[in-house]
C-alpha cells in the first residue's frame, strides 16, 4: 500500500520518523511529506498560497528512515496532504498516517489539531486516514504508539474507504497496554483553554487543569486507564435531523435550525457504502482486539 506520513510537529520531530521507518518495515511503499517547521495545532489549514501559486518542497534525510522519501514542505499538514494526493511525491497514497504526535488529541478540541487534520483531509480528498498521538512522557513511549498503530492499521484494511481514525497511545511500554478500545469524543478534556489581558497589548493564552472527569468511554479516560482508545471521526458534513425523508422538514420555516444531537452516531459519509464503523452504543466494550 502507498502510505504518505505526515504530521504536524514538523518533519524533524522524532515521532514521525519511528512512525514512516515501522510503515516500511511493515511492507508498506512510504513517502514522508511533512511541514518543515512545527506546524501544531493548524487543524486542516492549507496556509497562505504564494501568489505565484507555488509550494516550496525540499528533499530531506530523516534519522532511521533510509531508503524513504522524505519532503519538508513550507505548509501545513492540509496542504502536505493535498499536495500528496494529487501526486505531487510519487503515486498517490492509498492512505494517510499523520503522526505520532507528541502528546494526546483527544476530545473535541481535535478540531484545532493539525494532526487529526491531515487525516480529515485524506478523507475528503478521497482516501482514508490514520490519526495517532502519543501521551507526554519523558521519554516518549514512540514505538508503542507505532507498533499499535500498525495493529490499527489492519482494522483500517476492512473499513469503508475514506475512514478515518483517531488514535491515542497512553505513555506504557507496548506489553503494558490494556488493550485496543473504541472510545467516544470526551465533550471536554483535562485542561481549557483561559485567556486573559497582560501587558503591551498581549493577551495570556493557557491551558489550565479543567478539574472535569470525562466519561469512563472518553478516549481522554480510557488513555488514562492504560488503553490505547480509537475513535471514528468525520470532517465536514452536513448537521440533519435524523428524519431526512421528511419533506416538511426541508421548509425552512417549519422548524427553527436543524441539527443533529452531538451524541447521534455518524455513519461515514460515502454515499455508496451504508457500513459505519463505530462501537454501537450501549454495546460493551469490544474484547481486546489486539494481535500478539
Ligand atoms: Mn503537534
Amino acid at each position: 500500500m502507498h502510505v504518505l506520513v505526515t504530521n504536524d510537529d514538523g518533519v524533524q520531530a522524532a515521532g514521525i520518523h519511528v512512525l514512516a521507518a515501522a510503515l516500511q518495515r511493515d511492507g508498506h511503499d512510504v513517502v514522508v511529506a511533512a511541514p518543515d517547521t512545527d506546524r501544531s495545532g493548524t487543524g486542516a489549514a492549507i496556509g497562505l498560497v504564494n501568489p505565484d501559486q507555488h509550494v516550496d518542497a525540499a528533499r530531506v534525510e530523516l534519522p532511521g528512515c533510509d531508503g524513504i522519501p522524505a519532503y519538508a514542505v513550507d505548509g501545513p499538514p492540509g496542504m502536505c496532504v493535498i499536495a500528496g494526493r494529487l501526486g505531487a511525491f510519487g503515486p498517490p497514497p492509498d492512505l494517510v498516517v499523520s503522526g505520532i504526535n507528541a502528546g494526546l488529541n483527544t476530545g473535541r478540541a481535535i478540531l484545532h489539531s493539525g494532526t487529526v487534520g491531515a487525516a480529515l483531509t485524506a478523507q475528503n480528498f478521497g482516501c482514508s486516514g490514520l490519526a495517532v498521538s502519543a501521551e507526554v512522557a519523558d521519554p516518549y513511549h514512540w514505538d508503542t504508539a507505532a507498533r499499535i498503530a500498525l495493529d490499527v492499521l489492519t482494522r483500517l484494511a476492512d473499513a469503508p474507504p475514506r475512514t478515518v481514525l483517531n488514535l491515542n497511545v497512553p505513555a506504557r511500554p507496548y506489553d503494558d497496554v490494556a488493550g485496543i478500545r473504541w472510545a467516544r469524543l470526551a465533550p471536554f478534556g483535562a485542561v481549557r483553554a483561559a485567556v486573559a489581558p497582560a501587558e503591551d497589548g498581549r493577551y495570556q493564552f493557557e491551558l489550565r487543569a479543567s478539574g472535569l472527569v470525562p466519561p469512563p468511554d472518553s478516549d481522554q479516560s480510557l488513555v488514562e486507564a492504560g488503553y490505547a482508545a480509537i475513535t471514528t471521526i468525520i470532517g465536514i458534513a452536513e448537521a440533519w435531523p435524523p428524519e431526512r425523508d421528511d419533506h416538511d422538514a426541508l421548509v425552512m420555516s417549519s422548524q427553527p435550525v436543524p441539527g443533529a444531537p452531538l451524541d447521534e452516531v455518524h455513519t461515514i459519509p460515502d454515499a455508496s457504502l451504508p457500513r459505519f464503523l463505530h462501537r454501537p452504543h450501549g454495546a460493551p466494550p469490544d474484547p481486546d482486539p489486539r494481535p500478539r
